[in-house]
């Protein structure tokens, strides 16, 4: 992609866009910024910026700022229908994202993993894997680096940038975003309902997810999860060898469970290559295997070691804020799962206890359908306590299911849970929402509820 004098402007200014905005401007563009948010709110990022001679327009968006263009650069966190961004592709600018603008710099291998869950612990296990089996390896993306930061590293870190594997975790708001982006191995761990406050319908979700595979050719690899609806119908429309991972069932090639142990097949008429024990998993609940058997399938098509596998699969922990276990009080266990920020997540995390669940729900609703979680709930959880602004409905639609505290808000949510919860019990914050009506984020409200476990007296 030639840059030199082009005018591009960076829509959002979260840290992806400024990262963009930066790169850009190291190759030579004409860059400007535009952002919502007033001049006093970027207080933090404005002065960078305006040094590297990169022109800000904050306080909301100008029509003729979009208009004067050669390319515009958005944020996953800026909608594609924003008017000013919708005009703008209507008379003929590019659009793209950050991951789109980025890949395209990449000269190693990139993996990308998508899916409305999982994404973060099965990207960095895998990331583990490789960097264990002394592959170059970079992780970023939608967590930890953007991926203009990559490149940058990327010529830093092998004397052969092309041996380079990136392992990237993408979401369904940077694919839509994407056009040429074509990953060596690409992932889709589940579609289930998420985001429909934005993406409208599951439908235009789905395809969002999908374009992931769009660009792939023969010498590319799709790995899919054979047990979901949603994700089996990606294997329409690609290019790629398609493999699957399992946990129910044998599958054509890929990894799936079988007996006690997990397995890799290679080849629809292959012998299955043992890969590890299903109990050395050191993650809690179902949906955790199935996080391992997506690692282990890429891992194989990149060539790791089987034994390799093995022994960082072994020793891995559970990401932050995905059902964490933080601390036994009075015999009484108590879960972070902050990251459940849908219904989805939420049902994994109950489903991965057998009974005796202090349930903490709630958060700021994204159109999402609670009575899912029934159920699950009538079976496994003893009260549930409903905080944030999603909390009537959750009320509402649960009714009759279960005993529901109203606790408005998690310091008091966890009060009451911790003076109910009896000796072998479980207190889980699984919100099944998003935190933005109480906390800055998920990691905020995850760490609120930390702190507050830790200060737990014993007595
Ligand atoms: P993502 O990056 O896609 O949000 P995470 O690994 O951060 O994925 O997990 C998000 C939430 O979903 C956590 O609450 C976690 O416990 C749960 N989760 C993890 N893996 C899966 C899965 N394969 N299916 C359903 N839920 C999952």
């Amino acid at each position: 992609m030639e840059l030199k004098n082009k005018r591009v402007l960076v829509v959002g200014l979260g840290k992806s866009g400024v990262a963009a905005a930066l790169f850009l401007r190291d190759r030579g563009a004409r860059v400007t910024v535009s952002d919502a948010r007033s001049a006093q709110e970027l207080a933090k990022e404005i002065p960078a910026l305006l040094e590297a001679g990169i022109a800000v327009e904050s306080g909301g968006h100008g029509l003729l700022t979009f208009r004067r263009q050669d390319l515009i650069v958005v944020s996953p966190g800026v909608p594609l229908e924003t008017a000013e961004v919708a005009q703008a592709a209507r008379l003929g600018v590019p659009v793209i994202g950050e991951l789109e603008l980025a890949s395209s710099f990449l000269r190693g291998k990139v993996v990308a993993i998508t899916g409305s869950n999982g994404k973060t612990t099965t990207t960095t296990l895998l990331g583990q894997i490789f960097a264990d089996a002394g592959l170059p390896t970079l992780v970023g993306g939608n967590i930890g680096l953007p991926v203009v930061e990559l490149v940058e590293r990327e010529a830093a870190l092998a004397t052969e940038a092309d041996d380079v594997w990136s392992v990237l975790e993408v979401s369904s708001f940077q694919l839509e975003t994407t056009a040429e982006f074509r990953p060596r191995i690409a992932m889709v761990l589940n579609i289930t309902a998420d985001h429909l406050d934005r993406h409208k319908t599951f439908e235009r979700y789905a395809a969002a997810k999908a374009r992931i595979t769009a660009r792939q050719g023969a010498d590319d690899f799709l790995v899919l999860n054979a047990e979901d609806k949603a994700t089996q119908m990606v294997a329409a429309h690609t290019g790629a060898q398609v493999f699957w991972f399992s946990a129910a069932r044998r599958i054509r090639r890929g990894a799936f469970v079988h007996g006690e142990s997990v397995l890799f097949l290679a080849a629809e008429n292959g012998t299955p290559e043992p890969i590890l024990p299903v109990a050395e998993i050191p993650l809690r609940g179902a949906h955790n295997v199935e996080n391992v058997l997506a690692a282990v399938c890429a891992a194989r098509l990149a060539g790791v070691a089987a034994e390799s596998i093995r022994r960082t699969v072994r020793e891995f922990h559970a990401v932050e804020h995905r059902l964490e276990p933080v601390r036994t009080v009075r015999g009484v266990t108590y879960f972070n799962d902050s990251k459940a920020t849908n219904v989805d997540a939420a049902a994994k995390a109950i489903a991965s206890f057998a009974g005796g669940i202090h349930l903490i729900l709630g958060g700021k609703d994204k159109d999402s359908d609670y009575t899912q979680l029934a159920p699950l709930v009538r079976e496994r959880v003893r009260v549930v306590y409903t905080i944030g602004s999603a909390a009537e409905k959750i009320e509402r639609e649960l009714a009759g299911v279960v005993k529901i505290e109203a606790a408005e808000i998690l310091t008091k949510a966890l009060a009451l849970a911790a003076d109910k919860a009896k000796e072998g019990e479980i207190v889980l914050l699984a919100p099944a929402c998003a935190s933005f009506d109480q906390f800055e984020n998920y990691e905020h409200r995850g760490r609120v509820f930390r702190e507050w476990v830790m200060n737990l007296k014993e007595q």
